[in-house]
């Protein structure tokens, strides 16, 4: 191991006022001193270069702290620029009372973390918790990117996409090698003996070598998937997005037992958002993986259950029994189920969408491919919130993003907040009453027809496309059982009050026309979509699941 590598990542506080850098550089060393290194520094400027050094270093820093007073670079313009240098290290301002609107107003500026008021006493109450959280997130999102697993593959093929995708997705530490640019995956597979046509694969930490695996090989060997402990449980969740990791928290926390079913990973469509901002409590923001991470925590501690890479595929009613079935050909067996299967990305049915989907074009915004994005040209095709989150995000690693939307203004489909971010950033070009009508590639996409608000065509040469052009819910698995209107949402309460309804009571507000099997979040016919209420649906549900159990 190199000298670097052993040395501890560091902490870098810099204040122009000795006294206020000397509390709370003393203050982080206590708290925090055995694992990490505190640097202290007096001048933005100072720190800067000391940044630039540290990384030349090849060390890590996890924590950067400014004061925002001070001579010459302020703390927000400082953050500005060392957010260059450092990208993932996590960002505090340090505030006085009177500085709290600039604190606020930094927020969009520099993707603040947290700002700190001065003084912060006592620490154990006003510092440490705060400073704790953010280290547990960076150094999560630090043993994601060095651990464990490699994953090597072309970075163009659709495997190999799903692979890295699933692994970031379901937070496993990976590390992810393009056989065409790093040196160390063509000697892995050197001393491996695979052959190119073999790709991609997977080797495990305990030498395990798996090619061309599946997602579900690679989960199961993983130990991601789980194993139902129960024969029967009160409540089955299906789906872990906001609604079913809130229901997941209130059902086990108030004694339900509970397992929750999710097909792909837990945070749904929510856990791909690089950016929540108006999620309450967190007035920096927060991104989705955090609040998947966090609440599939909170879950799993309160005693939820949770199955990953299982689909229900079916539901049954056996007298008081509710079966939901799955893909993996067994059941589960609920007095209860909730359904937060949430919706999903409509595709784009141009011409060349569907041979390059993972081959350049993207569903969702797809992180685990920011990366590769430096110096190239991404299009982003939607005008909603999603897409405009996307775009700020990847603005940030390529060169040039380009959003393509079909209205003839931002304002009608995305918030103000969205809005303005976009206009200050220099790299992206929003063209309205725009669209993609061909992709061009040879195994990967390579160009993009774009038909403009003039009607006529041109070719551009794009290295990657994210989409998002609205979503469907996924609910035919639901098909004859359950009541949905005309385009698949599942109705819910007086409206799922049809023929057949067989209880004298009226259905509770996120009943279905299945008694005892409720609906919560996006799924839901006329809900509103947005992760507060999908987390409030998914409480809600479990009150009203109580009120049925009591009656059944
Ligand atoms: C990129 C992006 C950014 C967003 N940003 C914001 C934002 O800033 N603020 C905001 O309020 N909202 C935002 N939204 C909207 C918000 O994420 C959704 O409203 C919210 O996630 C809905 O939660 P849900 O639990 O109902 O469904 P989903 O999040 O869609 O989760 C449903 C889950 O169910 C799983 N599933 C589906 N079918 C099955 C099955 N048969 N078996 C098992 N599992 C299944 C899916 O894999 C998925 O994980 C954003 C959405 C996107 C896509």
């Amino acid at each position: 191991m190199s000298e670097s590598a052993a040395r501890p990542p560091a902490l870098v506080v810099v204040d122009d006022e000795p006294a206020v850098l000397a509390a709370i550089a003393r203050d982080l060393r206590r708290g925090f001193g055995e694992r990490y290194r505190i640097v202290r520094v007096g001048s933005g400027e100072e720190a800067l270069d000391v940044l630039r050094e540290v990384v030349r270093r090849g060390e890590q820093v996890a924590l950067l702290v400014a004061d925002q007073r001070m001579p010459g670079l302020s703390g927000t313009d400082y953050l500005v620029r060392a957010r260059e240098i450092v990208p993932s290290a996590k960002r505090v301002l340090l505030t006085a009372y009177a500085d709290t609107e600039a604190a606020i107003q930094a927020i969009n500026q520099v993707a603040l973390d947290y700002y700190l008021l001065k003084p912060w006493d006592p620490p154990e109450e006003q510092l440490f918790p705060v400073v704790e959280d953010l280290l547990t997130g960076w150094e999560s999102g630090a043993a994601l990117e060095s651990g464990g697993v490699r994953v090597i593959g072309h970075r163009f093929s659709r495997a190999s996409h799903d692979l890295r995708d699933f692994l970031a997705r379901n937070r496993v530490p990976a590390r992810w090698l393009d056989v065409e640019r790093d040196a160390e995956a063509r000697q892995l597979l050197a001393v491996a003996g695979i052959e190119d046509d073999r790709l991609p694969v997977a080797l495990l930490e305990d030498g395990a070598v798996l090619e061309r695996p599946t997602v579900l090989e690679l989960g199961e060997r993983l130990g991601v998937a789980g194993q139902p402990a129960a024969e029967h449980y009160d409540l089955v969740i299906v789906g872990g997005g906001p609604a079913g990791l809130g229901a997941a928290v209130y059902g086990a926390s108030e004694g339900l037992k509970t397992i929750m079913v999710e097909s792909e990973a837990p945070g749904g469509q929510a856990g791909q958002s690089t950016r929540i901002e108006n999620y309450l409590g967190f007035p920096a923001g927060l991104s989705g993986s955090d609040l998947a991470r966090r609440a599939t925590d909170q879950a799993r501690r309160l005693g939820a259950e949770l199955l990953t890479l299982q689909d229900a595929t079916g539901l049954r009613v056996e007298g008081a029994g509710r079966i939901v079935e799955l893909s993996g050909g067994g059941s589960l067996s609920a007095s209860s189920v909730l359904v937060a299967s949430g919706v999903s990305y409509r595709q784009l049915e141009a011409p060349g969408f569907a041979e390059l989907t993972g081959k350049g074009i993207y569903y969702g915004a797809a992180l685990t491919e920011a990366r590769s994005c430096a110096d190239q040209h991404v299009v982003i095709i939607g005008g909603a919130n999603s897409a405009g989150q996307a775009a700020v995000y990847f603005a940030g690693y390529a060169t040039k993003v380009t959003m393509l939307v079909r209205g003839d203004s931002l304002a009608r489909s995305m918030s103000h907040y969205l809005i303005e971010q976009i206009e200050a950033l220099p790299n992206v070009e929003v063209r309205i009453r725009s669209e993609a009508a061909a992709a061009d590639g040879d195994g990967r996409l390579r160009a993009l027809h774009i038909r403009g608000a003039d009607g006529g065509e041109t070719v551009e040469k794009v290295d990657a496309c994210f989409v998002f052009i609205g979503a469907a819910p996924r609910t035919e698995w639901l098909a004859g059982v359950v009541a949905r209107d005309e385009r698949g949402f599942i109705l819910a309460g007086l409206d799922a009050k049809q023929d057949g309804w067989p209880l004298a009571r009226d259905p509770f507000p996120l009943e279905t026309s299945v008694p005892g099997v409720l609906v919560a979040g996006d799924v839901r016919a006329r809900s509103i979509k947005r992760v507060a209420s999908a987390v409030g649906e998914g409480s809600m549900a479990v009150s009203l699941i109580h009120q049925y159990l009591a009656e059944a």
